[in-house]
């Protein structure tokens, strides 16, 4: 029973709701408590309140990148902060604060609207704009860190509210500081985004170009770019309205020249991009290779089409999708000696 509803009057706190609703994987796992925050101040007095409580505190934005393996015996506080504001324009540059709750892919359909360039390859990703800088989000060729100018996010300590500049995040590959050093630290509250009236357009990764030409535009804009994006995703991955998933389940490994060149021996089609630290596989193609793409098993599974989408086909539980993802990285690591490490936060 909750002992000090007067208190915190203002906010609505519901008990043991099922979490259904807020994960797209569609797992049915209950929350001890759940609470939606509007604004600072409600981020403020749920922290509080869960202090008060003495229970652990887990932040939700859309749930598109989590994995329910058990009932959460915790307060959830889920984002709602709304807003997109004009902060500063120059010739070149427009500045946008976004609210953390925004849908990610509404933002950049504003974004688009305006003529404000940068994430139109990011489009249809699903999720919140606040869960963005977590993972650097990235998908054809861009990731957030190339418009990210800073952030807001409260100190689940201090309860006072922090800017993180870009190089205070540490962005990497689906990597933030927020992810690592910071984890479970911080509520992030508003986004700041550095968005071009010049549009440079990226149009060599994936399908673009081609999407483009079998779509018969020869105009190349943002609304083009983000047109032939959806064509593609809409194409090549599962609607979570449909069937339960968390996009790619895996981050695609990197590993190095000289095990790159060992394995090609053996292994001739084994794709593989150059990076920094070595040679990024592809984590599908590893998935695909060990067998388990359109594997199922009862009402979980691979994707038939994308093997590094695991799959909730209704009635699915999150600790069988976690039990599969561990079979998935022994094979790789048996047949390939390379270590998957999920994308997705397992809860
Ligand atoms: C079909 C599909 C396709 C996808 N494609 C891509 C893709 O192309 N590229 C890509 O990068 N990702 C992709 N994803 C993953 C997902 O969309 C992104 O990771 C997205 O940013 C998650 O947003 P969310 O609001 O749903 O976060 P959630 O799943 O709610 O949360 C993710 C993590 O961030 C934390 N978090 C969320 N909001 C906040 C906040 N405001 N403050 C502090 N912590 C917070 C949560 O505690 C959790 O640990 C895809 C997912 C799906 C289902």
């Amino acid at each position: 029973m909750l002992t000090s509803q007067v208190q915190f009057s203002n906010m609505n706190i519901q008990e043991n709701i099922s979490l259904k609703p807020y994960n797209t994987f569609g797992i049915d796992k209950k929350a001890k408590f759940f609470a939606q925050v509007f604004s600072e101040k409600d981020v403020i007095e749920a922290l509080s309140r869960a202090k008060k409580l003495d229970i652990p505190l887990i932040v939700l934005g859309g749930g598109s990148n989590i994995l329910l393996t058990q009932d959460v015996d915790a307060f959830v506080m889920k984002i709602e902060l709304n807003g997109i504001s004009l902060i500063k324009e120059t010739e070149d540059e427009v500045f946008v604060e976004v609210g953390a709750g925004e849908n990610w892919h509404d933002f950049v359909l504003h974004c688009i609207k305006n003529n404000w360039a940068g994430v139109e390859n990011l489009s249809l990703i699903p999720g919140t704009v606040g869960a963005s800088p977590m993972q650097n989000i990235g998908a054809y060729g861009i990731e957030i860190k190339e418009v990210f100018e800073g952030l807001y996010a409260v100190n689940r300590q201090s309860a006072e509210v922090e800017y993180f500049p870009w190089e205070a995040c540490k962005f990497g590959y689906r990597e933030s500081v927020f992810k690592n050093t910071l984890k479970d630290q911080y509520v992030i509250t508003r986004v700041l985004f550095k968005l071009s009236k010049k549009p440079t357009f990226h149009t060599e990764y994936g399908a673009i170009s081609q999407t483009l030409d079998e779509m018969g535009i020869s105009d190349l804009s943002i609304q083009a770019i983000s047109k032939a994006v959806i064509h593609i995703r809409q194409s090549k991955l599962p609607d979570p309205k449909e069937i339960g998933n968390a996009g790619s389940f895996f981050k695609n490994p990197t590993i190095s020249i000289a095990q790159f060149e060992k394995l090609k021996a053996n292994n001739p089609t084994i794709p593989g991009f150059p990076n920094e630290e070595g040679i990024k596989v592809p984590a599908a193609w590893l998935i695909e290779q060990t067998g388990w793409k359109g594997y199922r098993q009862g009402n979980i599974g691979v994707h038939k089409l994308q093997p590094l989408v695991l799959v909730n086909y209704g009635g699915g539980e999150g600790n069988e999708i976690a039990a599969l993802s561990k079979k998935i990285q022994e094979s790789v690591l048996e047949k390939f000696n390379i270590k998957l490490h999920a994308e997705v936060n397992f809860i």
